[in-house]
């Protein structure tokens, strides 16, 4: 029988059902377009895949000339040109099955959250996705994932049952807490270093109705508002889940007039309770300062991309976060000292999102999340086109440096941004960092997978 590695890349059409496209193919910059256009992609060989098989060829294929692999839902991750590499779009791999008895759902590579909130919501069920349900599922629940429910429920990686998933070695396995538990704990919270998922069993959550959305102040407020939100945010329960962020907005007709071309401050919030509990617990931030626009109040989940309100246009950007032990006065006055409304910074978002109750647990079957010590998590990011892309990075890493006498000197994966190499191992501990470096060099032993937030 022909193997796959005997076969030219054109050849490797006639062993996979989707699409091979080579440079310099038309239809390749579509196929490839990401979320995040910082870079384009150019790959040597794209593999639009429509299921495992299709997965495993493209990866023996690669194994076998040694290429390296990459792997690509939506292209809201960690943008990157891919030199040389064979990537793998799962976009087709789109199946969603909800199990409503059992509160599960069987996602596949390539769904966004928009499908899956989607298909559970006629059941009274939620799944633990992100701020925009754009962001794919898989990707999103690999790096940790953490959400507008997550005080209340942790991480969608703590969510798992099963994944199936080619790894380096290019064998297509079934992984769950029995059949290989090092692997298990590894791909959740791990991400993209060992193979590529090719579905995952998640749970659910009863979660129908909240109380949330967000709150948009004036930037001038924007001292008391964070000095508050420091005071405030300790003492909401664990059915609360809040950030606030510092927004730059560009002059967009799309947006609501009150907020076009504004700096302004937005306090999110999810409230898992009635509309009475949530309006007396938002109650001490809405008297801070009269609201530009007010959306918080009942409303389906379903609606949950109103809470973060997040961009749904492709942007090239550049991120970078950073955990904090603790949000004290002086982590807030350095905050606004590097990035408040009075500074003339190029950036698009700092946000506070705030950790703690079940996120600060660790899951039923523990996984690889890191950064459950933190107390807040603190995302920056910045505009990357002219005039001011060559100097966003620099004004990013000054803000996250503007806080690193409160930060743990880690960041969560989905919100590290843009660390490669060993600044990627490094955000976790020792220990956990070796533990992953074992199962990645057992499953994955020829390194193919080195794009993205890949440890080792
Ligand atoms: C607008 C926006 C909002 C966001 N909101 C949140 C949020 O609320 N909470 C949060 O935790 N994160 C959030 N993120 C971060 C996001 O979860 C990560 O960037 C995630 O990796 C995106 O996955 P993707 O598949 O959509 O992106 P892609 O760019 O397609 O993939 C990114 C990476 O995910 C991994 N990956 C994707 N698919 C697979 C697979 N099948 N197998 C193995 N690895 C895979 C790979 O490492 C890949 O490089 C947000 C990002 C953006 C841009």
């Amino acid at each position: 029988m022909t193997s796959t590695a005997d076969l030219s890349a054109a050849e490797l059409e006639l062993f996979v059902a989707g699409p091979v496209l080579l440079a310099g193919d038309p239809g390749l910059a579509a196929e490839v377009a990401p979320f995040t256009t910082t870079h384009t992609p150019a790959p040597a060989v794209v593999v639009g895949a429509t299921c495992a098989a299709d997965v495993a060829a493209a990866v023996r294929w690669a194994a076998a000339r040694g290429l390296s692999v990459a792997v690509q839902a939506t292209g809201h991750g960690l943008p990157s040109a891919l030199s040389g590499a064979v990537l793998v779009t799962t976009s087709r791999m789109a199946e969603v099955t909800v199990d409503p008895a059992a509160r599960t759902a069987r996602i596949g590579a390539g769904v966004r959250w928009r499908q899956v909130i989607d298909a559970a919501a006629p059941h009274g069920l939620a799944p633990l996705s992100g701020s925009s349900s754009d962001v794919g599922a898989v990707g999103y629940t690999l790096g940790g994932g953490l959400g507008p429910l997550a005080r209340k429920y942790g991480f969608a990686a703590d969510h798992v049952r099963r994944a199936e998933i080619v790894t380096g070695d290019g064998e297509l396995r079934t992984v769950d807490a029995d059949t290989d538990p090092e692997l298990f704990w590894a791909l959740r919270g791990g991400k993209g270093s060992f193979g590529i998922v090719t579905a995952l069993e998640i749970d659910l959550v009863p979660v129908a109705r909240l109380h949330g959305g967000g709150v948009f102040f004036p930037g001038s407020a924007a001292a008391d508002l964070l000095h508050a939100y420091r005071a405030w945010a300790p003492t909401l329960p664990e059915e609360t889940t809040t950030s606030i962020a510092v927004l730059r907005l560009p002059p967009d007709p799309a947006l609501p007039e009150p907020l076009r071309g504004r700096t302004v401050v937005h306090l999110r919030m999810a409230h898992l309770g009635s509309a009475e509990e949530g309006a007396a617990l938002l109650a001490p931030m809405r008297a801070v300062a009269p609201a530009l626009l007010d959306g918080v109040g009942e409303m389906p989940f379903a609606a949950v991309d109103a809470i973060h309100m997040d961009p749904t246009d492709p942007m090239p950007v550049l991120d970078r976060g950073t955990l904090l032990r603790e949000l004290t006065a002086e982590t807030v006055d350095a905050l606004l000292a590097a990035a408040g409304p009075d500074v003339d910074v190029p950036l698009v978002l700092v946000e506070l999102r705030q950790l703690g109750g079940a996120v600060g647990r660790p899951a039923a079957v523990p996984n690889a999340v890191a950064g459950r010590d933190a107390a807040f998590s603190c995302w920056v990011l910045g505009p990357m086109f002219p005039p001011v892309a060559g100097i966003v990075p620099a004004v990013v890493d000054s803000v996250v440096a503007a806080v690193a006498p409160w930060s743990t000197g880690r960041a969560l994966l989905n919100f590290a941004g843009s660390v490669t190499g060993a600044e990627v191992g490094a955000l976790w501990d020792e220990a956990d960092r070796r533990r992953l470096l074992a199962v990645k060099h057992r499953v994955d032993p020829a390194g193919l997978f080195t794009h993205g937030h890949v440890v080792g």
